[in-house]
């Protein structure tokens, strides 16, 4: 059964990168009815945070990613935090020093550079195996000068080869790295050592992760046949490494610092997590040719690792929103309605929870605007002439009035105080003011009703027109005319 795992180290905000490395392992597990394992690697105490860690949770839970096992989870490999895994790592250690896969290393960096320039050995090749054959009396003797070892792994002297999943065969010649630490004088196990235990310890079938980790696999790849050999475990997991992603320009990683790397900065704007998780999941993977727009469940049911796309994968906002805009008109009415509702109230619209005749009004007003609308963040500038009382003008509508607005807008009041109040729907106000204004006046409808627009909204782009007349009522549609005349 396929087991695979999500092990960030909680630094930073959650990001696009991260994330997208959750979703592909969950739906990769989904797809196969196997298992997602969320491991928490926070073995640097200096860098991770608590908050982080909480913080992706929260991402991951509002774009519905789930898992198997965990923190908060538990399962049968626990502990899911690798600082709570030392004694784990240890007893792994132990097992290693008992097959002969590690030895005990004492050269310290200096002794490295001193041995390598005195044999024109070149300095980048790092440390030399020295340490490999050392006899016993050695070891005595740098113990009596008071030194304590790091433990190295022995690595193969040979080529190590092994099929990506992504990529197909990757070889890494013999000799490209020298025995490495695991565990460092003072007991501390190090990535290269903590990451494949436990991955080994649960039994991890697929290690799925970014292509920036692919260096670190041939170590991995010594490391777990030593696992194997002293029967820690007894397969390889496969590996497959997901193409970088790429910012909007440039041929430059999509940093963790950049905005549009900000999961929570992207879900302020307005995404909505339907609209995210399709996004996400094409960078770097497609349904099909001619369609960007699917559900969840549509994801789950076609995802393959094998389908990944080797090539890096840019980020494209466009693209992104106009996805998002796709997902927003599927919802339905009042779920489109009710998820602006913290978008109102951020910009101070509205209160939350709502008053009776708030909802009444976002329940009208909604449908106005859920067919033009990429991103729930532009609700306050689309709706908010609805909540206001007073009409905020931008700039560029008031100074692009045409010189006959104010002919404009005294028709149309003189038109609209005729149509009874009880009748002031959309379709009289249009009646009303096409006679007035088109048959009576002769003017094509953009010049007629673009004054009208910047009245009641203050902006030259706004919901339809008559419907919001109605919504706003007849004295207050009168009232935002009049205002604009004086
Ligand atoms: N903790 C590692 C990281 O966040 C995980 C690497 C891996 O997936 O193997 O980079």
């Amino acid at each position: 059964d396929v087991r695979v795992r999500f092990c960030p180290s909680p630094t930073g905000l959650p990001h696009v990168g991260m994330v997208r490395t959750a979703l592909y392992n969950w739906a990769y597990a989904r797809h196969t009815g196997g298992k997602l394992i969320f491991r928490v690697e926070d073995t640097d105490a200096a860098r991770d945070s608590e908050e982080s860690y909480r913080q992706l949770v929260d991402a991951l839970t509002w774009l519905e990613i789930d898992w198997d096992e965990g923190v908060e989870k538990g399962g049968p490999h626990g502990p899911y935090r690798q600082s709570q895994r030392c004694e784990v790592y240890a007893e792994a250690l132990d097992k290693l020093i008992a097959s002969g896969a590690v030895y005990e290393s004492y050269s310290t960096a200096e002794e490295i550079d001193a041995r390598n320039e005195a044999s024109g050995r070149a300095k980048q090749l790092g440390y030399d195996n020295y340490d490999r054959d050392l006899t016993d009396e050695q070891k005595v003797a740098f113990r009596a000068e008071g030194r304590e070892p790091a433990w190295r792994l022995r690595v193969p002297e040979h080529d190590l080869t092994y099929v990506d999943l992504i990529r197909g065969e990757v070889t890494f010649p013999a000799g490209s790295f020298p025995d490495f630490v695991v565990v460092r004088a003072g007991g501390q196990a190090l990535y290269t050592f903590t990451n494949p235990v436990d991955d080994a310890l649960m039994g991890i079938t697929h290690v799925i992760r970014g292509e920036d980790l692919m260096p670190s696999t041939a170590r991995q790849l010594s490391l777990y046949a030593a696992l194997i050999e002293a029967g820690v475990t007894d397969f390889m997991p496969r590996f497959g490494h997901m193409p970088l992603v790429l910012g909007e320009t440039g041929n430059k990683k999509l940093s963790k610092r950049d905005p549009q790397a900000d999961l929570f900065l992207l879900r302020d704007r307005g995404f909505i997590h339907e609209g995210l998780l399709n996004y996400l999941s094409l960078l770097g993977w497609s349904l099909a040719s001619d369609r960007d727009v699917f559900s969840r469940d549509e994801l789950v049911a076609a995802f393959d690792i094998a389908d990944v796309n080797p090539n890096p994968a840019r980020f494209d906002q466009k693209k992104a929103e106009s996805i998002n805009g796709d997902h927003i008109r599927m919802l339905a009415p009042a779920d489109f309605a009710a998820r602006l509702v913290p978008y109102l109230a951020a910009a101070g619209l509205v209160s939350q929870p709502l008053t009776e005749s708030e909802q009444a009004m976002l329940d009208a007003a909604a449908p106005l605007v859920q067919e033009r609308m990429q991103l729930l963040g532009d609700a306050p500038g689309l709706l908010g002439f609805l909540f206001r009382d007073e009409v905020a003008y931008e700039d560029d509508a008031l100074g692009g009035l045409p010189a006959n607005a104010g002919e404009v807008l005294v028709a149309s009041v003189g038109a609209l105080e005729l149509v009874p109040e009880q009748g002031f729907t959309a379709a009289a106000v249009q009646d009303a003011l096409a006679a007035a204004l088109i048959e009576g006046l002769g003017l094509k409808p953009r010049v007629a009703y673009g004054p009208l627009r910047v009245a009641l909204s203050g902006r030259r782009v706004s919901p339809p027109l008559f419907e919001s007349m109605e919504l706003l009522g007849k004295a207050e549609s009168i009232h935002r005319l009049d205002t604009l005349v004086q």
